[in-house]
Formats: structure tokens, C-alpha cells, sequence
């Protein structure tokens, strides 16, 4: 199995371990929450993980604005 095809199962594991969050969105107990990572490779909605998605992604598209990528 390929690492993509693995990396891909074990988010597809953390995703799936995920309960209803205060917000009413998605929200896994074991992610470092407030970091991106827990975001994309857990699939955590709560608020700090959301702002974190959001700082990102704000970053992102200003390096892009910027030419840097
Ligand atoms: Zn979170």
C-alpha cells in the first residue's frame, strides 16, 4: 500500500472517531486542537480548531498575493 493510500486510512479512522462538538459540529477528543493539523488530519471543527483553518488559510492566500508561492 502506497503512503498516500495509508496516510489517507488513517484520517479516514480519526474522522470517523469524531463526536458532535458544543458547536454542533464535529469534534475529535484526541486532536492537539487550535493547530491546523487537528483541522485537516482529524477533522476537528470545534472553534479553535476552525480559527486555526481560518489563520491559515488567511496566510496562504497573502503569501499568494504576494507572489511567494
Ligand atoms: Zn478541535
Amino acid at each position: 500500500m502506497s503512503s498516500a493510500a495509508r496516510q489517507r486510512e488513517w484520517r479516514q479512522r480519526r474522522y470517523s472517531e469524531r463526536v458532535p462538538g458544543v458547536n454542533g459540529k464535529p469534534f475529535h477528543p484526541d486532536a492537539p486542537h487550535g493547530r491546523f493539523t487537528a483541522y485537516v488530519n482529524f477533522g476537528c471543527r470545534c472553534q479553535d480548531c476552525a480559527d486555526a483553518n481560518t489563520r491559515v488559510q488567511h496566510r496562504y492566500r497573502k503569501m499568494r498575493k504576494e507572489g511567494m508561492l
